[in-house]
């Protein structure tokens, strides 16, 4: 046993659908841009560059739930995402081999602080404290892969207060999920439990005190969310 000056803190789970076991949260990456209608409305070329990871912490992990409206910002966004489960180590990962290391699949929010993110990039600074604060990184239950399949097409929606706002599909994703998985793992080795934010489709938007929102993805359990002040 490792003599610790204090006790740690636990670490970072989420639920596993159709289990009693949780599943461990590693680290957490999100992919940058993923679906080329997002990348226009930010006012970027949705060319195929290769794909740019950001990261959170993984206790910035939250289910769902009540999530109290952040500090510092005046812009809290959603953005619905799929969300890769890691199960297998590995590094320099060929796409065609990047399969065997999902151990399964999120519905997943990346809350994110739009003007402290937007400030960030204008001044060349980094984008964390627009997307790495607590519970920024909203996680639903993990689905097993054998259960789910691959998961490289699919509808995902976002619903605000009941309105549709974001309405694609998962085959949409300019970079395919093997391909981001292989790529993040030429940088880092990746590990079981890291989580890996694919990216959202267009339609990010507010989210004020009050408001829910809920993203469904065809497949898994939808996951829902209500700010609170
Ligand atoms: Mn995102």
């Amino acid at each position: 046993m490792t003599a610790f000056a204090f006790p740690p803190l636990d670490r970072p789970s989420l639920a596993i659908d159709g289990s009693a076991q949780r599943f461990p949260v590693r680290r957490i990456f999100c992919v940058g841009r993923n679906y080329a209608a997002h990348a226009r409305e930010m006012g970027q070329d949705p060319n195929r560059e290769p794909p740019f990871f950001f990261t959170k912490p993984a206790d910035a992990v939250t289910a769902g739930g009540d999530i109290a409206y952040p500090p510092l910002t005046n812009e809290l966004h959603f953005e619905g995402e799929l969300v890769v489960a890691i199960g297998l180590a590995g590094r320099n990962i060929p796409p065609e081999n990047a399969t065997s290391h999902i151990w399964g699949f999120a519905p997943g929010i990346d809350l994110t602080r739009r003007d402290l993110q937007r400030q960030a990039k204008a001044k060349g600074h980094p984008w964390d404290w627009g997307k790495a604060f607590d519970n920024s990184a909203v996680c639903g239950p993990v689905h097993r892969a054998q259960m789910v399949g691959t998961m490289q097409s699919g509808v995902i929606q976002v619903f605000v207060n009941g309105d549709l706002r974001q309405d694609s599909d998962l085959g949409q994703m300019i970079w395919p999920i093997p391909e981001v998985i292989s790529f993040l793992s030429q940088s880092v080795t990746i590990q079981p439990g890291d989580l890996v934010y694919t990216g959202t489709p267009a339609g990010v938007g507010h989210l004020a005190p009050g408001d829910t929102c809920d993203v469904r993805i065809a497949g898994l359990q939808p996951l829902g969310i209500t700010i609170t002040p």
